[in-house]
């Protein structure tokens, strides 16, 4: 294809800097219904995909990610959808493999947890997983992703499922846990799944979503000192606590919970989401992301961390240029600006 320098080469020399959480924004934007969380947008407003990515990739993801989260044969069924599965994913790769020529970004393909997975019944919903995993990721080859990220997972044998048919195409597997619980659902903690995943060939591991820095990063350290292989940490820009790990358990004053459409209170600031680009760096996390709830601010302020100038950084704040907060106050906003201060 082109002389575009490949994932692994990136990692080798440097942190690799990715943005995620398409559905979660594209929601709120009005395009995806929340509840079964489908992708529609792709097909009826393939604009507004190619503009969000235009906004990451602005703001310094070196990876487009396609949107083909929750686009499988299983969760097209839902919205009743199924017979536009393979133009949904091929659409998909497309969009993000446009915008990513605009500025030298990779294009990753995507698979995530299916819900069909069952390690009480493995062989047959194996089966059934390997068949969806092995479409999609047909697709993404076909229009030419460069690597393919396996996210959200929540049973370490859907990851091993999803390692073996990426590996079967021969691109690098990027494959990260979701971590609701502390434990994947065979009761293996995330540092043994992560391992395993690892010792099987996984280029890549980690975790993404569900949690925010705060409680991502113990389990990254430990992540980190288990494997050899490349770490990716992807966390929600939400506050979650000791008490409630992942942003699925937040809840309001009223105690309801705020998952998935009232999260606004519990959300980090740009200079929360920087600070942890730094963090995950120096701990050796050398992939490094943002997840559901992500704006273009956040991952901006994530690549000057990382002491990167994006293209969006000329716009990037001076606060000092400000009227009213600024350096340079004219005289008759003096008053005004005394009550502003207690
Ligand atoms: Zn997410």
């Amino acid at each position: 294809m082109s002389e575009k320098t490949g994932l692994l080469e990136r990692l080798s020399k440097g942190v690799v800097l990715g943005a995620e959480g398409y559905v979660f924004e594209l929601e709120r934007r009005g395009y995806i219904k929340a509840g079964p969380f489908v992708p529609e947008v792709v097909l009826d407003y393939p604009e507004a995909v190619k503009q969000l990515h235009r906004e990451f990739l602005l703001a310094g993801s070196e990876v487009m990610v396609a949107l083909t989260y929750y686009g499988d044969r299983e969760k097209l069924k839902v919205v009743g959808r199924e017979g536009e599965l393979e133009s949904l994913n091929r659409q998909a790769v497309r969009l993000a493999r446009e915008v990513a020529a605009e500025g030298n970004a990779l294009v990753a393909g995507n698979i995530a947890n299916t819900w069909v997975y069952d390690h009480h019944d493995k062989e047959a919903t194996s089966k059934k997983v390997r068949q969806i995993y092995t479409e999609q990721v047909q697709w993404a080859v076909d229009e030419g992703a460069d690597f393919i990220i396996a996210e959200t997972l929540e049973y370490l044998g859907e990851g091993l499922l999803a390692l073996e048919v990426i590996k079967k195409f021969g691109l690098p597997a990027m494959i990260t846990f979701g971590s609701i619980l502390d434990f994947v659902r065979e009761g293996v903690n995330y540092v043994e799944a992560c391992k395993t995943l690892a010792s099987e060939g996984a280029d890549i591991v980690g975790l993404n979503c569900s949690r925010g820095p705060e409680t991502m990063l113990p389990l990254l350290r430990d992540i980190r000192q288990a494997v050899s292989c490349y770490v990716a940490a992807q966390p929600v820009p939400y506050h979650t606590t000791p008490e409630q790990a992942a942003f699925q358990h937040l809840r309001l004053p009223g105690r309801e919970r705020a998952f998935p459409i009232a999260l606004e209170p519990f959300l980090c600031d740009r200079f929360e989401m920087a600070d942890f680009a730094r963090q995950a760096q120096e701990i050796g996390v050398n992939y490094i992301g943002i997840c559901c709830g992500a704006g273009p601010h956040h991952v901006r302020a994530m690549a000057e961390a990382l002491g990167r100038t994006t293209p969006a950084s000329r716009y990037s704040p001076d606060l000092a240029l400000h009227p009213m907060i600024g350096s340079d106050v004219k005289d008759k906003d003096r008053e005004f600006l005394k009550h502003w201060k207690d």
